[in-house]
Formats: structure tokens, sequence, C-alpha cells
């Protein structure tokens, strides 16, 4: 196992990139902890499977280079890389029974019969496949086969790291929430990195400790859970994770302070953002506003209630704002005004997030 190191990383599949967009991924720089549970979040066609290709060698970058701990490996093969990589679809050898294509990855790598056959009861019970091995995989369900690829890439504890690239498409709802835990509890069992590519970030937040969020090519933030929903670097990850998402709102700043539509807004800290700025918006997440006797003053469109709590969507005039309001809570009806919360609500210029110190 290693750290995994991606420095200065370019690609573009265009011989002659010119423009912005001609790249899949603009100015990547990564560290990977050896033993990590990382995801890799965002919507399609940000970048996410170019990236896992260039960490197990199946593509090479344009620019910049991977390292495994102290090794450059930029031009190593992707079987020299010693990199187990579930793919979308699941990969499976028709032919064989489910115990000889969980046994494969070990073929020839120095296991014992005897380790190997342990490993493969093993990797079987934590599966739910253990009924199925002598079974011909040729007749199996899309499901079955795919936790066939799990297992296949789980069952060599010896490898840098595990690539899994959105591993749950094709499985069923309900055996997509246990497979998600499974994985949590695999990872914590296995101990080897594991990166875990999705655009759903509930499956990205029940699985990773760091959450890598990317959009349009570059990676926007890094960080747990927690820090994504409490401090979203980029309006992106405000927008992105949450549901709903981030409300994020056209402001002025004047003094350091924030306003919004002639209204003064209390921010986490000085609002002062560098000059030439062109974008400035306010950011507040549904769970930090509030109904309040005074403030902004709000128009209800509507309530949708998800049981714990109602998600109450307001106008100021054409500006929505969302808000979560408790069971139990009562709304506003007539005359509605709403507050945000001070140390929840971050200003942002041209996306990204005014780093103020607390004043
Ligand atoms: P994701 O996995 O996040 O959906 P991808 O890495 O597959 O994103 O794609 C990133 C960008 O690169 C997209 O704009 C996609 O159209 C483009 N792309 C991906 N694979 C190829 C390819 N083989 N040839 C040309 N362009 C590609
Ligand atoms: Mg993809």
């Amino acid at each position: 196992m290693a750290k995994i190191g991606l420095r200065g990383l370019k690609h573009s599949y265009l011989k002659n990139p010119e423009s912005d967009i001609d790249w899949a991924l603009k100015d990547i720089d990564l560290e990977w902890t050896d033993g990590g549970a990382y995801a890799l979040l965002g919507p399609s066609g940000c970048g996410k499977t170019t990236l896992l290709n260039i960490i197990s060698g199946l593509l090479k970058p344009s620019r910049g280079q991977v390292w495994f701990g102290d090794e450059d490996v930029t031009n190593t093969p992707p079987d020299r890389r010693n990199i187990a990589q579930v793919f979308q679809f699941p990969v499976v050898y028709d032919t064989m029974t489910v115990h000889d294509n969980l046994a494969f990855p070990l073929r020839n790598r120095g296991f014992s019969k005897i380790e190997a056959e342990h490993k493969v009861i093993e990797i079987a019970r934590m599966l739910d496949l253990e009924d199925m091995l002598p079974r011909r995989a040729s007749g199996l369900t899309a499901d079955s086969k795919q936790k066939i690829s799990l297992g296949r890439g789980l069952i060599r504890a010896d490898v840098n790291a595990i690539l899994f690239d959105e591993p749950l498409t094709v499985i069923d709802p309900h055996l997509k929430w246990l497979l998600r835990s499974k994985l949590k509890e695999l990872h914590q069992k296995v101990g080897s990195t594991m990166i875990y590519v999705t655009h759903d970030q509930t499956e990205a937040l029940t699985f990773a400790d760091q959450v890598v969020v990317m959009h349009d090519g570059t990676v926007v933030q890094v960080g747990t859970p927690v820090e994504l929903f409490e401090t979203p670097r980029h309006t992106f990850v405000g927008h992105f994770i949450g549901s709903p998402g981030m409300n994020v709102l056209p402001c002025t700043i004047e003094n350091g302070a924030a306003r919004f539509n002639g209204h003064a807004v209390e921010t986490r800290g000085f609002a002062q953002p560098k000059a030439g700025a062109q974008r400035l918006e306010l950011g507040v997440r549904p769970e930090f506003v509030r109904f309040a006797e005074d403030g902004i003053p709000v128009k209800i469109v509507k309530v949708s209630d998800t049981g714990r709590h109602r998600i109450v969507e307001t106008r100021f005039d054409d500006v929505p704002i969302r808000l979560l309001v408790p069971e139990g809570e009562p709304l506003a009806t007539d005359n509605a005004h709403v507050r945000f919360d001070p140390a929840h609500t971050q200003v942002y210029a041209d996306g990204w997030m005014v780093d103020g110190a607390a004043s």
C-alpha cells in the first residue's frame, strides 16, 4: 500500500487542446493518504472516470505526474501498478463459476491453495454470494454479477488502492443501501486505500472520511462531510451537497458588511472580497434560515413535507430563499420574514468563499 500523489495533473482527449473547455482535467493536485476512504463526488462529465483511469494507468495524463509513495508511476503500465478497479458495469467471466471468478485475481500471485480458498469464502460471505459459488456466472442477474466484480476488487489486501467507479449503478435500490454500508465496513476491515467515485452525495457522504468534490475538471473542495456541509468553499459545493442545497443570493458589500436588496445581513466574519470581484453572493443553507418577526420580507410559494421537516420555498422578488422548518414548529403566514444564522452565512466572490477573519 502507498500514499498516492497527483501533481499538476491535466488531461485532454484532444490532440491540440486550445481553450479551457478542451481540458477534461484542468489542474489537479491531490494527496491521498495511505489507508483512507475517499469519495470523488461530482456531476456526470466533470472528469471523475478520467481521474480514476489516470490513477490506475489505463490513461496517461497529458501533463503532470502520478506518484505512489516515493515512486513516479506516470509511465508505469496498469498491470504493474498493483491497483484493483471496479467499474460501473460488471466485468465477469461468464464461463467460469462464481468461485473461480472471485479466485481469479489471486492466481499467480503466490497465494497457496488454502489461502486462496479461505479468501474466496471470506469475500463470498461478506457479499452474500456463498450459495452461488459453484454456479456459472452466465445465468446470474446484473446485481449478482456486480457483486462478483466488487468481490474481485476486494479480494486482494496487498493492493496499493481499490478504485470503485460508480459501482452501484446497476444495483437494485434496496440492495444498494445494503452494499453501501457493507463497503464502509469492508474498508474498516481491509484497511486498503479506497477511492469511490459517485455522482450521488448520499453514497459519497456515507462511504468516505474525506470527500473530493469535482466540478468541470477541477477539484473545488476536499473535506469531511461535516466540513462540506458547514463551510462550502465554493457555491457549487453548497449547491451540490445538501437537499435542498444552499441558498445563493446576490449581494453587495459596503464597509465589510453584506447587504441583500437593501437589507443588512450579518455574516460569519468580516466580508471583504478582493478588489475586482465580478459576482458577489451570500450563501446560507436552508437549515440556517428561520422565520422571524422582522428581517427579509418574503412570500411563501411552496411547502413540501418530508416527514422530519418541511421544506418551505419563499421568494423575495424573484429570488428564491428556501428554509427547513422542523416538524411541530409553526409556519409563518402573511407578512412573513426570514433571518439567517450569522455563524452560517458566508460571502462568496465569483463562486469562492471569502475567507474573512472574524471581526
Ligand atoms: P465523469 O466520469 O465525471 O462522468 P469523464 O471523466 O467520463 O466524467 O469525462 C470528462 C470529460 O471528458 C467529459 O466532457 C467527457 O465527454 C470527456 N471524455 C471522457 N472520455 C472521453 C473519451 N474517451 N474521448 C473523448 N472525450 C472523453
Ligand atoms: Mg464516469
